[in-house]
């Protein structure tokens, strides 16, 4: 009798058993939508242009410990990406970030930092949201409520449930916000609807969490897509910010990521950090170099942040076009149902509405793969396949 035989076998991550089942799939045509990185129009992976270039010139490296809370130039750059570099918060000195092993790793530290120290353990979540979240905030025995947020019948935001369960919910409960391109449904708040959000916030208290995986890669405007967490601030909200360097430099396997506090005092921000270092120092110790050096170069560069801003305006441009192409491709086969939400939705993603039943049949049929709930990244799509997937989608919606 072995000591783990008991232990039960565990079902395979959903994202990872649709990419098996594509990669085992013969058939040429084959695409695969399912994957949460970009591609370019040859559907390959892209190390961008300026990430390569830094990594050429890394010097003095070694394989010294960085120190608990990581690259102090990295965090010093995470954090003015994420407030902006003239945040009353900085300027203040209120603030504290932390390298982190990317937004999960993020999301993982802030998550045990609220169970720990939160005088509220609720924290509310969107319907539908990221898979991962769920599971982190449930490892920390946080309690997880969810908000109502996407709307089937419009596959827009479902603005007035959202305002109600945020109303609903007790009194001082993390909220956690996506801060631009909701994974999965890419439904983002207006500028104005995020102003409301911030009033009933305030009201009852509650504190913000932000996710922040897509800034820059969802609309090539780094200010623009920190919307959100920078109108919190100037409202003086005191927040968390995990940021990760997946998508926007495209670091994927680097695990480069921050957690950024706005704290209401100096001396909260100091004793903040002092415990996110020991819950940092217990998890792993402390954080890997390479991602993070490559991303303070570029960061702390003038020159190298403007290149990488055209690499983000790349990215985001290809998945615009794409957008619009195979919004018009499908209008143009024929399509029984209204598209426009491919053109509203932002980000990396549209939440399609397909059905499972649909979904089955391009896959079964169209050797289309992508996760039941209808949801298909933008980047599998190029001018290659456009006007095949085109024709799946109109032939399974008919
Ligand atoms: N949050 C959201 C909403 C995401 O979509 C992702 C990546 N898919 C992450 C966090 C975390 O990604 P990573 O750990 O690679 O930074």
């Amino acid at each position: 009798m072995g000591t783990f035989d008991n232990v039960e076998q565990a079902p395979p991550d959903a994202i990872f058993a649709v990419l098996n089942a594509f990669k085992a799939d013969t058939d040429s045509r084959k695409i695969n939508l399912s994957v949460g990185a970009y591609r370019t129009d040859e559907g390959t992976p892209w190390v961008l242009p300026t990430v390569a270039k830094v990594e050429g010139t890394l010097k003095n490296v070694n394989h010294e410990y960085l120190p608990i809370d990581g690259n102090p130039v990295y965090n010093a750059g995470m954090r003015d990406l994420a407030l902006g570099k003239d945040s009353i918060a900085i300027k203040e000195e209120r603030t504290c970030a932390v390298q982190m092993l990317s937004g999960t790793g993020a999301l993982r530290i802030a998550a045990e930092f609220i169970s720990k120290f939160h005088q509220s353990k609720t924290i509310l979540v969107s319907t539908p949201t990221w898979g991962n979240h769920n599971a982190i905030f449930k490892r920390a025995n946080l309690d997880i409520l969810p908000y109502r947020y996407y709307k089937a019948e419009t596959r827009g935001l479902d603005f007035e449930g959202m305002i109600a369960d945020l109303e609903a919910a007790p009194e001082h409960s993390t909220v956690l916000l996506h801060a631009c391109a909701h994974n999965p449904t890419g439904v983002d708040p207006t500028n104005e609807q995020w102003a409301q959000i911030a009033v009933v916030m305030k009201q009852k208290g509650h504190f913000p969490l932000f996710d922040c995986a897509y800034q820059g890669f969802m609309s090539g405007n780094l200010a623009d897509d920190a919307f959100a967490i920078r109108y919190f601030v100037e409202q003086g909200f005191e927040c968390l910010v995990c940021q990760s360097c997946s998508k926007n430099f495209g670091l994927y396997n680097e695990r480069a990521g921050c957690l950024t506090a706005v704290l209401s005092t100096k001396e909260a921000a100091a004793a903040v950090l002092s415990q996110l270092k020991i819950l940092v120092r217990s998890s792993y110790s402390n954080p890997p170099n390479h991602g993070a050096a490559i991303v303070a170069n570029i960061l702390s560069d003038a020159s190298l942040y403007k290149d990488w801003e055209d690499d983000l305006n790349t990215m985001s441009g290809r998945i615009l076009s794409m957008r619009q192409q195979l919004h018009d491709a499908i209008v143009a086969k024929g399509a029984t149902q209204d598209w426009s939400h491919m053109l509203k939705q932002r980000g990396m993603f549209t939440f399609t509405g397909l059905t499972p039943a649909q979904v089955e049949r391009l896959t079964s049929e169209f050797h289309v793969y992508l996760l039941k709930n209808g949801r298909i990244n933008m980047c599998g799509v190029n001018s290659h396949n456009i006007d095949y997937l085109a024709n799946a989608i109109v032939e399974v919606t008919k």
